[in-house]
C-alpha cells in the first residue's frame, strides 16, 4: 500500500507520523509555500505536481491519496479529486472540524466580503487570514491601520498604512491579548481554519469585545469521503490496504480496471 498523504497541516504531519508507525509506505506532499516548513516523518516531496495532468501522472506511484490539505486549498483538493477520478485512485479527505460557531460573529462567505465587513466595523483590523489572501482586502481597508499577521512576507507591496507580523502558531490567549491590546484593533478577521493552535485569539477577542469577522470554508466534494482527525485516516488507510491485497486491487488498476469502491468509514 503505497499513500500520497497530501499536506501541509499538523493533522497531516500527525497521520505522516501515525502511518510510518503503523509500517505504510508514505509520501507527504508540501507545496512549498513557505520559507521553513515544518516536515512530517517519512520521505517528502516538495513543490506542486502541474495541475490535474501532473498528479495524474504522479499517481501512477500510489494506491491511495490522503488530501490531508488546509480546509481553504481548494485548487489542490479539487485537482485531487479530479485526478483521483480519473485515474481510478481512491481519496480520502482529512479535514479539521471547523470552529464551533459564535453568534456574535460576522460569518462571510469569501475574503471580499470580509473586507467589505471589516470595513464598516473598525480603523484598526488584525488581519489573520494569510499572506496570499491580503491583496482582496487592500481595495477596502487600503487607507486604514492594518496589522496583517503572515508566516512569510507577502509578494505584494501593502499599503504605507498597514503593518506586517509575521510569526507562526500555535498562539495563546496572553501573547493574543497583548497583540490586540498593542495594535489597538478594533476588528479581527480570520478565515474558519478549526482546531486549537489559532483558536486563542478568538477568545482574545471575546475578552476584549473586539468585533470577529469569519470568512466561512469553501464547500468541499461530496463524493469524497471525509474524516475529521488522523486516527480515523489511519484506519481508512488500512481497511483499504486489506481490500487492496484481498482483491489485487493494484494489477486492476495497472489493467485500466476500476478499483473496488472505498470501504465505509
Ligand atoms: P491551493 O491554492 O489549493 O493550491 C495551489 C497549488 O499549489 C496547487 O494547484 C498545487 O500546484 C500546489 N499545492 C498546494 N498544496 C500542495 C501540496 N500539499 N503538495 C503539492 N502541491 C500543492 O493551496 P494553498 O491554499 O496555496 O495552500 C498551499 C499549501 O499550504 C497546502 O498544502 C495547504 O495545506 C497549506 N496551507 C494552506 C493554508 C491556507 O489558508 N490556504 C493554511 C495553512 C496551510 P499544482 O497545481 O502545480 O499541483
Amino acid at each position: 500500500m503505497r499513500v500520497l498523504l497530501l499536506g501541509g497541516t499538523a493533522e497531516a504531519r500527525e497521520l505522516a507520523r501515525l502511518l510510518v508507525d503503523a509500517g505504510v509506505e508514505v509520501t507527504s506532499s508540501l507545496a512549498g509555500r513557505v520559507a521553513r516548513p515544518r516536515l512530517p516523518v517519512g520521505p517528502v516531496r516538495i513543490g506542486g505536481f502541474g495541475g490535474v495532468a501532473g498528479l495524474r501522472a504522479a499517481l501512477a506511484a500510489y494506491d491511495v491519496v490522503v488530501d490531508a490539505t488546509h480546509p481553504f486549498a481548494r485548487g489542490i483538493s479539487a485537482n485531487a479529486v479530479a485526478a483521483c477520478a480519473a485515474e481510478a485512485v481512491l481519496l480520502l479527505r482529512l479535514e479539521r472540524p471547523g470552529w464551533e460557531p459564535d453568534p456574535s460573529w460576522h460569518r462571510v462567505a469569501t475574503h471580499g466580503e470580509a473586507a467589505a465587513r471589516a470595513a464598516t466595523l473598525g480603523t484598526r483590523p488584525f488581519l489573520t487570514v494569510g499572506r496570499q489572501e491580503l491583496a482582496r482586502f487592500v481595495p477596502d481597508l487600503g487607507g486604514v491601520a492594518v496589522l496583517a499577521r503572515v508566516v512569510d512576507p507577502p509578494e505584494i507591496d501593502l499599503p504605507r498604512t498597514w503593518r506586517l507580523l509575521s510569526s507562526r502558531g500555535p498562539y495563546t490567549v496572553e501573547g493574543e491579548l497583548a497583540v490586540l491590546r498593542e495594535h489597538g484593533a478594533d476588528v479581527l478577521v480570520t478565515k474558519d481554519s478549526g482546531g486549537s493552535h489559532t483558536w486563542p485569539k478568538l477568545q482574545a477577542a471575546a475578552t476584549l469585545d473586539v468585533p470577529v469577522v469569519v470568512v466561512a470554508r469553501p464547500a468541499r466534494d461530496p463524493g469524497t469521503p471525509v474524516v475529521d482527525a488522523p486516527g480515523p485516516a489511519l484506519d481508512w488507510v488500512l481497511r483499504q490496504a486489506r481490500t487492496v491485497v484481498s482483491s489485487g486491487c493494484r494489477g486492476a488498476r495497472e489493467a485500466g480496471v476500476r478499483p473496488a469502491r472505498p470501504s465505509p468509514l
